[in-house]
């Protein structure tokens, strides 16, 4: 699966402490999208049980509560994320899982979506119900630069955070605010909303 990049621990991206993977290759072309560098479908192909190692190597440097799925588009990638998700859940059963995307839940239900490597409609239907199964919360819908919204998780005001699990409520959704990491070796992660701008 192809990695944008990942952050061992994120207080902005979901509640509690989380790891965030961000999928590398979204074909959406939202006007104005935050990332474009996390469009293109290129880059290293990690297999998945990689980038689940991942995530339990960093829940054993610190404790996490979850795991956020961002992109890029989570779901273009779904064959490869539910293989993620299954096995963090086998593995780290007391994570917590969630995920953005920039389809609504209707094109989600529908199989509306495009996965690489191409699957049937029919199959596309089954992964995202599989994946949804295991997923605590999901913000969905396009970022719409003209709709602009402050709500927790949420860039704009047409997408929806939708709760598929009792593990958390609104309220465990802090503001918005924005991150940045530097890791060791000097690449510089900007993560969350930058709602005020990116830093200088
Ligand atoms: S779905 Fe997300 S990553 Fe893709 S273009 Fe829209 S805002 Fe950007």
């Amino acid at each position: 699966m192809l990695v944008h990049g990942f952050i061992e621990g994120s207080r902005v991206n979901g509640p509690g402490l989380r790891a965030v993977v961000h999928l590398q290759g979204c074909n959406l072309n939202c006007p104005g999208c935050f990332n474009v560098a996390s469009h293109p479908f290129t880059g290293l192909d990690h297999d998945p049980a990689e980038v689940a190692a991942w995530v339990v190597r960093a829940n054993g440097v610190r404790t996490l509560d979850g795991v956020t799925f961002s992109g890029g588009e989570p779901m273009q990638q779904a064959p490869a994320l539910f293989d993620v998700i299954e096995s963090l859940s086998r593995r780290l059963p007391q994570l917590g899982f969630g995920m953005y995307s920039g389809y609504s839940l209707r094109e989600l239900e529908a199989g509306r979506f495009r996965t690489t490597p191409e699957i049937a409609q029919t199959a596309r239907r089954e992964v995202w119900a599989s994946i949804r199964s295991f997923l605590d919360f999901a913000v969905l819908g396009r970022y719409v630069a003209t709709r602009p919204s402050a709500l927790p998780l949420r860039s704009s005001a047409n997408q929806e955070l939708l709760l598929f699990t009792d593990r958390y409520c609104d309220h465990d959704f802090a503001p918005q605010e924005v991150e940045v990491h530097i890791e060791p070796h000097g690449l510089v992660q900007v993560t969350g909303f930058p709602v005020a701008g990116l830093p200088v």
